[in-house]
């Protein structure tokens, strides 16, 4: 491993981790040309340095180095970023909904590092890269407190609990601590998130694992974390402006969210502790630090804090991810 790097290092890239789900399909391979392994493929944690998915750094000076090793002994190409709780505080996923994930909820920071060992909270959101035809999504629900949520949800009454709305190819949905949700069946999405686990599962459809088990429920930490006050949305349209190209798709006190489209050549100044890039469409290049990167469909990078100035070519479509200001 390297101890020392002469100059800017500009750009990690990293070798994706895939993690069979259940409800995974085949689409990491048939859409995005990864190879992966067997079975059904829900997930590919792109940049991620969380211990669960710890990604591998491919190329330069740093390659075979574990992404979270690079944040812990080389905190200065990250602007010496304090991270969240002084961990790298994002995550970037592709997720393949073949078939529908579990019901489920999240924490917020202060429940999970109360009941989870001082773990993180999380945050999500999802840019649907593609949906099938009539597919929807869950998000929100309508009990008014923890009493009627837990009637509910014991009734099985899930279609008067659950807030489902149809789902479309470019939807954006935020999912907040203490949002009921779950992908369904039919859709494909880029998710930025904190680097965090916790899940709390409401309902899981009463389906059985290969291994003849149910998957586990956790109710009364659902019951105690949903946020009861929320109003559930009724679709996932953007409506925030594209300028330049930019269109901005979440800011909230975690992460900021960006679609950058770029026809022909698009500048970016990288101006954050790094920057996560996922191109989810067409091809093209960027230009870091002398050095010119091909990308395509399925590509994603990190952009350090020495990065400078970025040069994007070509015809594509990318997610970029950073902290707030
Ligand atoms: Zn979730």
């Amino acid at each position: 491993m390297a101890e020392g790097y002469e100059g800017p290092v500009g750009v990690v890239f990293m070798k994706p981790v895939f993690v069979p789900k259940i409800w995974g399909g085949r689409k990491l391979e048939t859409e995005f040309g990864y190879t992966i392994p067997d079975g059904p493929i829900g997930e590919c944690w792109a940049i991620s340095a969380h211990p669960a998915g710890d990604c591998e750094i491919v190329g330069g000076p740093f390659a075979g180095m574990h992404l979270s090793e690079l944040w812990d002994q080389h905190r200065e190409l990250f602007a010496d970023c304090e991270g969240d709780h002084g961990k790298f505080p994002l995550l970037i996923k592709i997720l393949d909904a073949a078939g529908s994930l579990s019901v489920q909820v999240h924490p917020d920071d202060e429940y999970a590092g109360k009941h989870e060992n001082g773990s993180l909270g999380k945050r999500e959101c999802w840019y649907v890269v593609h949906a099938d035809e009539g597919a929807e999504i869950i998000i929100g629900q309508h009990a008014k407190n923890a009493t009627e949520f837990r009637q509910m949800v014991e009734a099985g009454e899930w279609d008067k609990l659950l807030n489902k709305v149809p789902v479309h190819t470019g939807d954006f949905f935020g999912v907040l601590p203490g949002t009921v949700h779950a992908l369904c069946a039919g859709t494909l999405v880029i998710e930025t998130q904190q680097s965090s686990d916790i899940t709390y599962r409401v309902y899981d459809y009463d389906r059985v694992q290969p291994d003849g088990t149910k998957r586990q429920l956790h109710i009364d930490q659902s019951c105690d974390v949903v946020d009861y006050r929320q109003v559930p949305p009724k679709d996932g349209k953007v409506r925030a402006p594209e300028v330049d190209g930019v269109t901005e798709l979440m800011d909230c006190p975690k992460f900021v969210v960006d679609r950058i489209r770029v026809d022909g050549t698009h500048q970016l100044e990288q101006k954050w502790p790094f920057l996560c890039v996922s191109v989810y469409e067409g091809e093209g290049s960027a230009t870091i630090c002398g050095t010119t990167y091909p990308l395509r469909k399925g590509s994603h990078f990190l952009a350090l804090s020495d990065a400078g100035t970025i040069e994007f070519a070509g015809k594509m479509s990318m997610i970029v991810s950073h902290l707030p200001e």
